[in-house]
């Protein structure tokens, strides 16, 4: 796994948060972080933000529906469905954050899967507890350290760690 730089990976968790740092969408009413989310029915406000190799931030929130199961989607797939829409495929990273503050938010099960179509198996997935003070001008100072303090905000494992043994697009006969 490659780690961000600090300063990316702090700009990339703001863009999950708040969507500030969109680059792909500099206009702010047109990015979609977890305070963007739609989540009338749990409340649980989710925020997800992809690196492309390029080193574009694209960002997305969850979407629920008032079906709760058909109709909701993950703010990781929107993200992705935002990239991929946008002419963006190649993903190195991804972020996650949400409400939640220890045990940090994860991908779930569909979302993963959605994730290893455009990540590479080694890509890292940093997992951000609501407690990361990502509007902070400066960086944390245990950001990139890899102590005690950086893991009790930010949970990172490989797409590969969280979904072993995985089925991908590699495994199929490449077509047009
Ligand atoms: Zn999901």
């Amino acid at each position: 796994m490659t780690d961000l730089d600090p300063e990316i990976l702090h700009k990339l968790i703001q863009a999950a948060f708040e969507g500030t740092f969109c680059l792909i969408y500099p206009n702010k009413a047109d990015v979609t972080g977890r305070d963007q989310a739609y989540a009338p029915y749990s409340h649980f406000r989710v925020g997800a933000a992809l690196l492309t190799r390029d080193g574009m931030m694209i960002n997305g929130c969850n979407v629920e529906n008032a079906s709760y199961v058909g109709g909701a989607i993950c703010a990781e797939r929107t993200a992705v469905v935002k990239g991929v829409s946008s002419g963006h495929r190649d993903f190195v990273a991804c972020v996650v954050a949400s409400d939640v503050p220890s045990p940090s938010i994860s991908p779930c099960g569909i979302c993963r899967q959605v994730l290893r179509e455009f990540l590479p198996l080694s890509a890292p997935i940093y997992m951000i507890s609501s407690t990361y003070p990502y509007n902070s001008p400066t960086l944390p100072s245990y950001l990139g350290k890899d102590n005690v303090e950086e893991r009790q905000m930010i949970v990172k494992m490989t797409l590969e760690e969280l979904l072993p043994m995985s089925f991908g697009p590699d495994q199929l006969p490449q077509s047009g």
